[in-house]
């Protein structure tokens, strides 16, 4: 299978080498984009030997071409968006793991599905700004659209076989999402003003990008999965719950008519999806341990605090608004994460700012790409302009 990796430098995209690194006569590499990171780029490049490399700019291109050139590589370099977009619609590429982190992931992930390919989805942003358009993108072109967030995957492997989006005809009755609750699952709600980046991504049982890693403290990252949720599998918002899990063994349910529920488990290791997802419908090894059962003991399960977890429930109200509504939620949060990050946000401002954006974006259909790019470029100018004018300087 030839694979292009959008995102390799990051946490999935590592992952993702890791398990073609096991199976090279099963993958082939063909393109890796790293953005900035250009010395982890050039290092895989030269174990993975890519016919292209793509970076955000010209100075970055420079740097990463002298380094091909010094270990003696034929690997094309490349930068910018378009790029991007380029090595996603190669036609000799069967597959693409669409690794990049937030809206930036969009364009070149829907170029991938627009082309046909095996999209293996770990971008949940691209699915919450247009899921609409993604969608029908997907089914007009025939790609084979795979779930790489563990939740989604775990529902994927729960469906019945060749579900296309009918809950009634599955006689399914619910999709239950697991949660881990993140690191300030049992913090006193007081002390949630005061804690810290370092403290925000410091997961209990996921080792993850930044970006999500402040999700998953804030829970806007089961937020986003419910809509990402609502997109893969055509669920309507009151069919998906969410249930906080915190030893992440149990990666998500399906809960049918007759009181089955089916569930997948596993070690919380990002390489089992990853792996399950590029090898569909055959099983590979990932290099993850077998789980072990009397080691862990027993699991348990909460109900979801919205008083703690705000941004949970402004993600469910964006989904039922429709609309503009969930690319204005997701521009919000990347503006309040990367604030937070900068400590120029406090941890409880990141709801609050959503919140107020949400408030101030006039609702609006988003019947196409450029509709949804509008709805990203609004919601970010009306969240930096309300962290403006409450003293904050943007970025
Ligand atoms: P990360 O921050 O570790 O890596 C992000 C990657 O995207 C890097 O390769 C980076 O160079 C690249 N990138 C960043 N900004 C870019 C831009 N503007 N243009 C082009 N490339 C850019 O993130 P991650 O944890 O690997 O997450 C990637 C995606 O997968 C996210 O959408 C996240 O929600 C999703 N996801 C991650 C996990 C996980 O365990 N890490 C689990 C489920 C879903
Ligand atoms: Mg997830």
């Amino acid at each position: 299978m030839k694979l292009v990796i959008l995102g390799a430098t990051g946490s999935i995209g590592v992952n993702t080498l890791d398990v073609v690194a096991r199976h090279p006569e099963r993958f082939e590499v063909v393109a890796l984009t790293g953005h900035r990171q250009v010395e982890a780029l050039a290092a895989q490049c030269r174990q993975f030997r890519p016919a292209y490399a793509v970076v955000a700019g010209a100075a970055e291109a420079g740097r990463l071409a002298g380094l091909i050139r010094d270990a003696g590589l034929r690997t094309e370099v490349l930068h910018g968006a378009e790029a991007l977009v380029q090595v996603a619609s190669l036609p000799e590429v069967d597959a693409v793991m669409a690794a990049i982190v937030g809206a930036a992931g969009l364009p070149p992930t829907l170029a991938a599905a627009r082309a046909g390919k095996r999209v293996l989805l770990a971008n949940k942003e691209a699915l919450v700004m247009a899921g609409a358009v993604f969608m029908a993108e997907v089914r007009r072109a025939g790609a084979l659209l795979l779930p790489i967030d563990s939740e989604h995957n775990a529902v994927f492997q729960s469906m019945p076989h060749g579900y296309a989006g009918d809950m009634p005809r599955g006689g399914i009755r619910r999709i239950l999402l697991t949660a881990s609750g993140g690191p300030f699952r049992t913090t006193p709600l007081d002390r949630l003003t005061t804690v810290t980046p370092e403290q925000a991504v410091a997961h209990p049982k996921w080792s993850m990008g930044r970006k999500i890693s402040v999700d998953s403290a804030t829970m806007m990252n089961k937020g986003l999965e419910v809509i990402e949720a609502h997109w893969l599998f055509n669920a309507p918002a009151d069919r998906i719950e969410v249930v906080i899990h915190p030893q992440s063994v149990i990666h998500s349910l399906v809960d049918y008519e007759d009181g089955s529920v089916l569930a997948q488990l596993g070690n919380p290791d990002m390489r089992t999806p990853i792996a399950h997802a590029m090898a569909w419908p055959e099983r590979i090894d990932s290099g993850v341990a077998a789980l072990d059962l009397f080691a862990i003991a027993r699991l348990d399960f909460e109900r979801p605090d919205l008083a703690r977890f705000p941004c949970l429930d402004l993600a469910y109200r964006a989904l039922r608004a429709e609309g503009n509504a969930a690319a204005v939620l997701n521009a919000a949060n990347e503006v309040a994460v990367a604030a937070f990050l900068d400590r120029r946000l406090s941890f409880l401002g990141i709801a609050d700012l959503i919140a107020a954006t949400l408030d101030s974006v006039p609702q609006a259909a988003v019947p196409d790409l450029a509709a949804v790019l509008e709805a990203d470029r609004q919601g970010r100018g009306a969240a930096l302009e309300i962290l403006a004018r409450r003293g904050v300087t943007a970025a």
